[in-house]
């Protein structure tokens, strides 16, 4: 499968698209011909192929004028067309690298009509500099592209992902479904994957994060199912049973860190030389990396010691404490309110520790716990009255990714 490779279908048009594939290939009757008109090229909502067209890049320093001084527009012209455009948009804002085009009549004395300028890869202004000196935003249409990969873990769902053509991206939005149920920093060669994704495209491209419709994820033998469904409270994600994957608790501190050492009552300690508890969990990632409150609390330590070096302690609730060590630098202070995700610091190696890592440490009733053997319970389950449409929505899902698989096959 290459990059390239994208579906652009409509989610209705899709089921009629496989049917049309699988046709025997006869074309139908036209019933009723008509003159077809000749075709205008439109572009920013213009009649493109009626103007004389210059286009480049800005460069460094150059502002509107340096574009428009070359086509006879007087400083006055344009400080008045600055002035009738603040609304939609203020013109020191352009930005070196971005594209402009500058559309003319096609008369013996070319007349300038027109000039756009493209802010980022969705939204465009049209300038005009008729009499009627002014300004409108535009905004390119946006396809949505449906994809489904499939695949077995054999580095990390990162690298494969990689490996496979498909963008990090993806990998950060799978992350993001199973936050609360998989521990990405943790699978196992032979894991399998399989999402299906919705994305949107502009001018060829894809932009925006990539949006899991359903996926299913095998880690050491057991299925991970997720539908993605809004039941009146916004986009979430659903095992078959309705069940939400949102739990209290995020597995992990950090996206995409590794574990290096797990919770240990007997464990040798690398810097002291003997054998010490290690009562916490600690994944090691690059200086730096943010480090994410696993839930929602009050920030209740946020200090430097010897051993533990930065670190910050929350209380999730009356049951529940976690607490994260060795941190570079903290973001939170004592009594902070912090929502499930939020970054409280980065990756550091203050305090007793042989390298950048997170000792995460995780409290019940106030004593110190593996938190990868406790369970927790899920958030928001479906409601009983939109179960039926629930199940429907989880069968066109899977009849939608088959037919996308097919077709990417073909
Ligand atoms: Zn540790």
């Amino acid at each position: 499968m290459n990059k390239q490779g994208f579906l652009v279908v409509t989610g209705l048009a899709l089921i009629l698209a496989v049917t049309q594939q699988c046709g025997s290939g006869s074309s139908n009757p036209k019933i009723f011909t008509s003159e077809p008109e000749p075709k205008q090229l439109m572009r920013f909502g213009l009649i493109w192929d009626s103007l004389n067209v210059d286009s480049g890049v800005v460069k460094s320093g150059q502002t509107l004028s340096h574009l428009l001084d070359p086509y006879g527009i007087s400083p006055g012209q344009i400080a008045k067309l600055a002035a009738n455009s603040t609304k939609v948009y203020r013109v020191t804002s352009m930005r070196q690298g971005k594209q402009w085009w500058l559309g003319s009549s096609r008369d013996s004395v070319p007349v300038p009509l027109w000039i756009i300028y493209e802010r980022n890869n969705t939204d465009y202004i049209v300038f005009s500099l008729k009499d009627t000196l002014g300004a409108r935003l535009g905004t390119y249409p946006v396809d949505t592209v449906y994809r489904r990969v499939k695949g077995v873990i054999e580095n990390s769902l990162y690298l494969d992902l990689e490996n496979m053509g498909e963008s990090h991206l993806l990998a950060l939005s799978m992350s993001q479904v199973y936050d609360w149920t998989i521990d990405f920093s943790h699978v196992r060669k032979g894991d399998t994957f399989d999402a299906y994704y919705m994305q949107q495209k502009v001018n060829g491209e894809l932009v925006g994060m990539p949006e899991i419709l359903s996926s299913n994820f095998t880690h050491i033998g057991n299925e991970f199912k997720a539908y993605r469904f809004d039941q009146g409270a916004g986009v979430d994600w659903f095992d078959p049973t309705g069940a939400s994957l949102r739990k209290a608790f995020l597995k992990t501190p950090i996206e995409f860190g590794r574990m290096s050492s797990g919770f240990n009552k007997k464990r040798f300690h690398p810097v002291l030389k003997k054998v010490k508890a290690h009562l916490g969990t600690d994944y090691a990632a690059p200086t730096g990396t943010p480090i994410r409150a696993v839930g929602a609390g009050v920030v209740t330590k946020s200090e430097y010691k010897r051993n533990n070096g930065n670190y910050v302690k929350i209380r999730h609730n009356s049951t529940y404490e976690t607490q994260y060590l060795h941190m570079s630098k903290r973001l939170v202070k004592v009594g902070d309110v912090v929502k499930q995700g939020d970054v409280i610091g980065k990756v550091g190696s203050t305090g007793l520790a042989t390298g950048p890592h997170v000792c995460f440490r995780f409290w019940k009733h106030g004593e110190q716990v593996d938190h990868r053997r406790e369970s927790f319970p899920p958030d928001t389950p479906i409601r009983d009255e939109m179960m039926d449409e629930f199940a429907v929505e989880v069968v066109r899902l899977e009849l939608e990714a088959d037919s996308v698989f097919r077709l990417q096959g073909l």
